[in-house]
């Protein structure tokens, strides 16, 4: 048998060391399931196991539970079964899949289900965070931030984004690099300068964005001046205000207008 029973469904026994799934382990169970769609795989094969335990690593490194029951191999199915309900594919012969899960799983759908090179590009991108091969843990570890609005590309690649962009040591180079040019910083989106507001104490203030999304970074890659850009703390706080980012130019657009 290809797929969950109902009648297993996971309604009802939502124990309390298992907190919701998050977007980035929908990524990642989308991707599993993309590839098994036309028949889901058993919890005992190879890559719902392996799922399983990148899962547990992910949950340890933010912090989202300990517990070695986390994501257990049965958990990986039963969320490929969630799944079912939201591919056109399986339902259009009138079959419904697993009744609940969570709402996300269809914003997941969304965004991803119909862009498969993309979906892998961050599935890699986050599988590669956790096996710490782009990411330590103090950079996953760091929390979520009120203002930011997590990316599309979920939490881990959010707090790698946000981690980078505050660097110090690149944060100087790009201003060194824009002070030489302009002989001033001004944010790229509203031009306000913030020495020119507030004088002297105002010199040198400015955020760093970095533009490019996490995923669509090769593993070791080196950030760019060039894909650096200032913003004041208002229009960066508008970048990452909603779920897609804007981009400098929309942000741009957004403060003309207005
Ligand atoms: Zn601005
Ligand atoms: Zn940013």
């Amino acid at each position: 048998m290809d797929t969950p029973d109902a009648k297993h469904s996971n309604i009802g026994f939502k124990p309390q060391s298992n907190p919701a799934w998050t977007r980035d382990e929908l990524i990642l169970a989308l991707d599993l399931y993309l590839k098994h769609r036309d028949a889901l795989p058993s919890k005992h094969h190879p890559e719902v196991q392996e799922l399983s335990r990148l899962l547990g690593r992910l949950g340890r490194a933010l912090g989202l539970s300990e517990s070695d029951s986390f994501r257990n191999a049965n958990g990986v199915y039963m969320k490929l079964g969630n799944f079912r309900r939201w591919d056109p594919e399986y339902i259009k012969d009138g079959k419904t899949g697993l009744a609940k899960g969570n709402k996300d799983e269809g914003l997941v759908w969304d965004e991803f289900a119909n862009e498969p090179t993309k979906l892998a590009a961050v599935a890699v991108a986050i599988r590669d965070a956790i096996e710490g091969q782009t990411a330590t843990l103090p950079e996953l570890g760091g929390g979520d931030e009120p203002d930011i609005e997590e990316a599309e590309e979920g939490k881990v690649l959010t707090r790698l984004h946000r981690f980078r962009e505050r660097n110090r040591s690149l944060v100087k180079a790009k201003k060194q690099e824009v002070l030489k040019k302009h002989g001033r910083l001004r944010c790229e989106a509203c031009s306000f300068d913030f020495a020119e507001a507030y004088g002297p104490a105002g010199e040198g203030v400015i955020d760093v964005h970095h533009t490019r999304p996490v995923h669509t970074l090769k593993p070791g890659e080196k950030t760019k001046l060039s894909e650096l850009v200032l913003l004041c703390a208002n229009c960066h706080r508008m970048v990452h205000s909603s779920r897609k980012w804007l981009t400098v130019e929309q942000v741009r657009a957004l403060w003309r207008k207005a």
